[in-house]
Protein backbone atom coordinates (compact mmCIF):
# COMPACT_ATOMS: atom_id res chain seq x y z
CA UNK A 1 0.00 0.00 0.00
CA UNK A 2 1.30 3.26 -1.13
CA UNK A 3 2.72 6.20 1.35
CA UNK A 4 0.89 4.92 3.98
CA UNK A 5 3.57 5.90 6.33
CA UNK A 6 1.08 6.53 9.70
CA UNK A 7 0.37 5.07 12.63
CA UNK A 8 -2.73 2.24 12.58
CA UNK A 9 -4.91 4.73 14.53
CA UNK A 10 -3.58 7.82 12.11
CA UNK A 11 -5.73 6.36 9.16
CA UNK A 12 -9.02 5.38 8.28
CA UNK A 13 -9.23 2.76 5.10
CA UNK A 14 -12.65 3.76 3.16
CA UNK A 15 -14.05 2.21 0.01
CA UNK A 16 -14.28 -1.10 0.82
CA UNK A 17 -10.96 -0.72 2.02
CA UNK A 18 -9.38 0.09 -1.14
CA UNK A 19 -8.72 3.90 -0.53
CA UNK A 20 -7.77 5.66 2.68
CA UNK A 21 -7.07 8.60 4.49
CA UNK A 22 -3.98 9.42 6.99
CA UNK A 23 -2.99 12.10 9.34
CA UNK A 24 0.09 12.92 8.79
CA UNK A 25 0.91 15.88 10.76
CA UNK A 26 -0.91 18.89 12.26
CA UNK A 27 -0.45 22.17 14.15
CA UNK A 28 -2.66 23.98 16.68
CA UNK A 29 -5.47 23.61 19.27
CA UNK A 30 -9.01 24.62 19.78
CA UNK A 31 -6.72 26.57 22.61
CA UNK A 32 -4.84 28.11 19.68
CA UNK A 33 -7.61 29.62 17.96
CA UNK A 34 -8.51 31.26 21.34
CA UNK A 35 -5.82 32.42 22.01
CA UNK A 36 -5.70 33.91 18.48
CA UNK A 37 -9.31 35.02 18.98
CA UNK A 38 -7.80 36.76 21.81
CA UNK A 39 -4.30 37.51 21.13
CA UNK A 40 -5.67 41.80 20.51
CA UNK A 41 -6.11 41.09 24.73
CA UNK A 42 -2.68 39.85 24.97
CA UNK A 43 -4.06 37.17 27.04
CA UNK A 44 -2.68 33.39 25.77
CA UNK A 45 -3.92 30.31 28.10
CA UNK A 46 -2.62 26.52 28.39
CA UNK A 47 -6.06 25.08 28.59
CA UNK A 48 -9.68 25.69 27.59
CA UNK A 49 -12.02 26.38 30.31
CA UNK A 50 -15.81 26.93 29.44
CA UNK A 51 -15.84 30.30 28.24
CA UNK A 52 -13.36 29.27 25.97
CA UNK A 53 -15.45 26.64 24.92
CA UNK A 54 -18.42 29.43 24.51
CA UNK A 55 -15.58 32.02 22.72
CA UNK A 56 -14.97 29.15 20.15
CA UNK A 57 -18.32 28.08 19.40
CA UNK A 58 -19.08 32.13 18.69
CA UNK A 59 -16.06 31.90 16.16
CA UNK A 60 -17.37 29.19 14.62
CA UNK A 61 -21.20 30.51 14.61
CA UNK A 62 -20.37 33.72 13.03
CA UNK A 63 -17.77 32.78 10.93
CA UNK A 64 -14.87 34.46 12.56
CA UNK A 65 -12.41 32.11 10.62
CA UNK A 66 -9.29 33.55 10.95
CA UNK A 67 -8.42 32.34 14.45
CA UNK A 68 -9.26 28.92 12.68
CA UNK A 69 -6.87 29.23 10.49
CA UNK A 70 -3.87 29.04 13.37
CA UNK A 71 -4.82 24.98 13.24
CA UNK A 72 -3.65 23.25 10.47
CA UNK A 73 -3.80 19.49 9.10
CA UNK A 74 -1.70 17.43 6.89
CA UNK A 75 -3.47 14.27 5.27
CA UNK A 76 -2.40 11.84 3.04
CA UNK A 77 -5.27 10.38 0.77
CA UNK A 78 -5.37 7.32 -1.46
CA UNK A 79 -8.48 7.67 -3.72
CA UNK A 80 -9.52 7.25 -7.27
CA UNK A 81 -8.84 9.52 -9.61
CA UNK A 82 -11.99 10.79 -10.09
CA UNK A 83 -12.45 11.87 -6.36
CA UNK A 84 -8.79 13.37 -6.63
CA UNK A 85 -10.58 15.55 -9.42
CA UNK A 86 -13.49 16.52 -6.96
CA UNK A 87 -10.67 17.31 -3.91
CA UNK A 88 -8.42 19.41 -6.06
CA UNK A 89 -11.06 21.59 -6.84
CA UNK A 90 -10.77 23.14 -3.09
CA UNK A 91 -7.86 25.62 -3.98
CA UNK A 92 -7.57 26.77 -0.16
CA UNK A 93 -5.90 23.49 0.17
CA UNK A 94 -1.96 22.70 -0.60
CA UNK A 95 -1.59 19.61 -2.50
CA UNK A 96 1.43 17.22 -3.42
CA UNK A 97 0.73 14.07 -5.57
CA UNK A 98 2.79 11.09 -6.99
CA UNK A 99 4.10 11.63 -10.73
CA UNK A 100 2.95 8.90 -12.92
CA UNK A 101 5.13 10.86 -15.27
CA UNK A 102 7.97 9.29 -13.04
CA UNK A 103 6.70 5.75 -11.70
CA UNK A 104 4.51 3.09 -12.37
CA UNK A 105 5.00 1.03 -9.08
CA UNK A 106 2.08 -0.05 -7.17
CA UNK A 107 -0.33 0.98 -9.47
CA UNK A 108 -4.01 -0.02 -8.21
CA UNK A 109 -7.43 0.35 -9.58
CA UNK A 110 -10.62 1.16 -8.11
CA UNK A 111 -13.75 -1.10 -8.79
CA UNK A 112 -16.74 -0.24 -6.89
CA UNK A 113 -18.25 -2.28 -3.61
CA UNK A 114 -21.40 -1.68 -4.91
CA UNK A 115 -23.03 0.24 -7.93
CA UNK A 116 -25.71 2.55 -7.80
CA UNK A 117 -27.88 3.75 -9.71
CA UNK A 118 -28.99 7.03 -11.88
CA UNK A 119 -31.22 9.23 -10.23
CA UNK A 120 -33.62 10.07 -12.15
CA UNK A 121 -34.47 13.66 -11.22
CA UNK A 122 -30.85 14.93 -10.81
CA UNK A 123 -27.94 13.89 -13.65
CA UNK A 124 -25.58 14.75 -10.54
CA UNK A 125 -26.99 12.12 -8.27
CA UNK A 126 -27.29 8.46 -7.50
CA UNK A 127 -29.72 6.20 -5.95
CA UNK A 128 -29.06 3.18 -3.82
CA UNK A 129 -30.52 -0.46 -5.02
CA UNK A 130 -29.74 -3.23 -2.43
CA UNK A 131 -31.71 -5.56 -5.30
CA UNK A 132 -29.04 -4.28 -7.98
CA UNK A 133 -27.26 -7.32 -9.40
CA UNK A 134 -23.67 -5.84 -10.09
CA UNK A 135 -21.73 -8.60 -9.90
CA UNK A 136 -21.15 -9.45 -13.57
CA UNK A 137 -20.96 -5.41 -14.00
CA UNK A 138 -18.81 -4.97 -11.62
CA UNK A 139 -16.49 -7.49 -12.91
CA UNK A 140 -16.31 -5.79 -16.21
CA UNK A 141 -15.08 -2.53 -14.24
CA UNK A 142 -12.44 -4.95 -12.99
CA UNK A 143 -11.59 -6.14 -16.14
CA UNK A 144 -11.14 -2.86 -17.93
CA UNK A 145 -9.06 -1.69 -15.28
CA UNK A 146 -7.13 -4.22 -16.48
CA UNK A 147 -7.03 -4.25 -20.00
CA UNK A 148 -5.93 -0.71 -19.46
CA UNK A 149 -3.36 -0.86 -17.07
CA UNK A 150 -2.12 -3.75 -19.78
CA UNK A 151 -2.41 -1.00 -22.56
CA UNK A 152 -0.43 1.36 -20.96
CA UNK A 153 2.69 -1.06 -20.50
CA UNK A 154 2.37 -1.70 -23.67
CA UNK A 155 3.02 1.62 -24.75
CA UNK A 156 5.91 2.00 -22.19
CA UNK A 157 7.46 -1.23 -23.89
CA UNK A 158 6.59 0.08 -27.25
CA UNK A 159 9.43 3.28 -25.77
CA UNK A 160 6.11 5.61 -25.72
CA UNK A 161 6.87 8.10 -22.63
CA UNK A 162 5.19 8.44 -19.38
CA UNK A 163 3.40 11.26 -19.54
CA UNK A 164 1.30 10.15 -23.04
CA UNK A 165 1.01 6.38 -21.76
CA UNK A 166 -0.77 7.26 -19.19
CA UNK A 167 -3.33 9.20 -20.74
CA UNK A 168 -5.48 5.49 -21.38
CA UNK A 169 -5.31 5.14 -17.39
CA UNK A 170 -9.07 5.18 -16.37
CA UNK A 171 -10.33 7.24 -13.95
CA UNK A 172 -10.65 3.99 -11.42
CA UNK A 173 -6.37 4.66 -11.27
CA UNK A 174 -5.71 5.34 -7.37
CA UNK A 175 -3.70 8.04 -6.33
CA UNK A 176 -1.98 9.06 -3.54
CA UNK A 177 -1.54 12.66 -2.84
CA UNK A 178 -0.62 15.08 0.49
CA UNK A 179 -3.43 17.81 1.88
CA UNK A 180 -2.39 20.36 3.92
CA UNK A 181 -5.20 22.62 4.84
CA UNK A 182 -6.25 25.04 8.05
CA UNK A 183 -9.29 24.46 10.26
CA UNK A 184 -11.47 26.86 8.76
CA UNK A 185 -11.05 25.93 5.43
CA UNK A 186 -11.04 21.80 6.56
CA UNK A 187 -14.54 22.74 8.40
CA UNK A 188 -16.01 24.74 4.59
CA UNK A 189 -14.77 21.42 3.10
CA UNK A 190 -16.63 18.77 5.49
CA UNK A 191 -19.92 20.74 5.22
CA UNK A 192 -20.03 20.44 1.05
CA UNK A 193 -18.32 16.88 1.19
CA UNK A 194 -20.33 15.33 4.29
CA UNK A 195 -23.30 16.21 2.59
CA UNK A 196 -26.30 13.74 0.71
CA UNK A 197 -25.34 16.16 -2.34
CA UNK A 198 -21.39 14.84 -2.34
CA UNK A 199 -20.76 11.43 -4.49
CA UNK A 200 -20.47 8.82 -2.13
CA UNK A 201 -16.98 8.05 -2.53
CA UNK A 202 -15.71 11.55 -1.51
CA UNK A 203 -18.17 11.51 1.50
CA UNK A 204 -16.52 8.03 2.51
CA UNK A 205 -13.63 10.67 2.51
CA UNK A 206 -15.16 13.51 4.16
CA UNK A 207 -16.05 11.27 7.23
CA UNK A 208 -12.93 9.41 7.63
CA UNK A 209 -11.15 12.47 8.48
CA UNK A 210 -13.83 13.99 10.81
CA UNK A 211 -13.28 10.79 12.92
CA UNK A 212 -9.36 11.31 12.56
CA UNK A 213 -9.47 14.89 13.92
CA UNK A 214 -12.12 14.45 16.61
CA UNK A 215 -9.62 13.37 19.31
CA UNK A 216 -8.00 16.83 18.47
CA UNK A 217 -10.53 18.86 18.11
CA UNK A 218 -13.32 17.49 20.35
CA UNK A 219 -15.34 20.89 21.53
CA UNK A 220 -15.57 21.62 17.89
CA UNK A 221 -16.79 18.18 17.41
CA UNK A 222 -19.44 18.56 19.71
CA UNK A 223 -20.81 21.95 18.70
CA UNK A 224 -21.33 20.26 15.78
CA UNK A 225 -22.83 17.12 17.28
CA UNK A 226 -25.46 20.16 19.21
CA UNK A 227 -26.69 20.68 15.65
CA UNK A 228 -27.76 17.31 15.00
CA UNK A 229 -24.52 16.61 12.76
CA UNK A 230 -22.70 13.25 12.43
CA UNK A 231 -18.79 13.35 14.11
C1 LIG B 1 -22.16 18.60 -4.49
C2 LIG B 1 -21.19 19.38 -5.34
C3 LIG B 1 -21.37 19.42 -6.70
C4 LIG B 1 -20.47 20.15 -7.52
N1 LIG B 1 -20.66 20.17 -8.86
C5 LIG B 1 -19.80 20.85 -9.64
C6 LIG B 1 -19.98 20.90 -11.08
O1 LIG B 1 -20.90 20.33 -11.62
N2 LIG B 1 -19.07 21.58 -11.81
C7 LIG B 1 -18.04 22.25 -11.24
O2 LIG B 1 -17.26 22.86 -11.96
N3 LIG B 1 -17.85 22.23 -9.91
C8 LIG B 1 -18.68 21.54 -9.09
N4 LIG B 1 -18.48 21.53 -7.74
C9 LIG B 1 -17.29 22.19 -7.18
C10 LIG B 1 -17.68 23.53 -6.53
O3 LIG B 1 -18.18 24.44 -7.49
C11 LIG B 1 -16.44 24.13 -5.82
O4 LIG B 1 -15.45 24.39 -6.80
C12 LIG B 1 -15.84 23.20 -4.80
O5 LIG B 1 -16.86 22.68 -3.98
C13 LIG B 1 -14.84 23.97 -3.94
O6 LIG B 1 -15.56 24.86 -3.12
P1 LIG B 1 -14.97 26.27 -2.68
O7 LIG B 1 -14.58 27.08 -3.86
O8 LIG B 1 -15.96 26.89 -1.73
O9 LIG B 1 -13.68 25.77 -1.83
P2 LIG B 1 -12.23 26.39 -1.78
O10 LIG B 1 -11.63 26.46 -3.14
O11 LIG B 1 -11.48 25.63 -0.71
O12 LIG B 1 -12.47 27.85 -1.28
C14 LIG B 1 -13.00 28.10 0.04
C15 LIG B 1 -13.58 29.49 0.03
O13 LIG B 1 -12.51 30.42 -0.21
C16 LIG B 1 -13.00 31.47 -1.02
N5 LIG B 1 -12.26 31.49 -2.29
C17 LIG B 1 -11.39 30.55 -2.74
N6 LIG B 1 -10.88 30.91 -3.92
C18 LIG B 1 -11.45 32.10 -4.22
C19 LIG B 1 -11.34 32.99 -5.32
N7 LIG B 1 -10.54 32.73 -6.36
N8 LIG B 1 -12.08 34.10 -5.30
C20 LIG B 1 -12.88 34.40 -4.26
N9 LIG B 1 -13.05 33.61 -3.20
C21 LIG B 1 -12.33 32.47 -3.19
C22 LIG B 1 -14.48 31.24 -1.24
O14 LIG B 1 -15.21 31.87 -0.22
C23 LIG B 1 -14.59 29.74 -1.07
O15 LIG B 1 -15.89 29.28 -0.68
C24 LIG B 1 -19.36 20.82 -6.92
C25 LIG B 1 -19.21 20.77 -5.54
C26 LIG B 1 -20.09 20.07 -4.75
C27 LIG B 1 -19.86 20.02 -3.24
Amino acid sequence: MQHLNVAPENHVKVLGGQGWVGLIDHLGTETTAVNAARVSFGKIKDEMDDRDITLLEYLIDNRHTSPLEHVVFTFSIHCPLFVRGQWHRHRTWSYNEISRRYTEVDMEFYTPPALRRQAENNRQASVEDESFNDEALRGMITDHNQQSFELFEKLLAQGVCREQARGVLPQNMMVTFWGTVDLSNLLHFLELRDSEHAQWEIREYAIAIKKLIKPLIPNVAKYFEKKGQIW
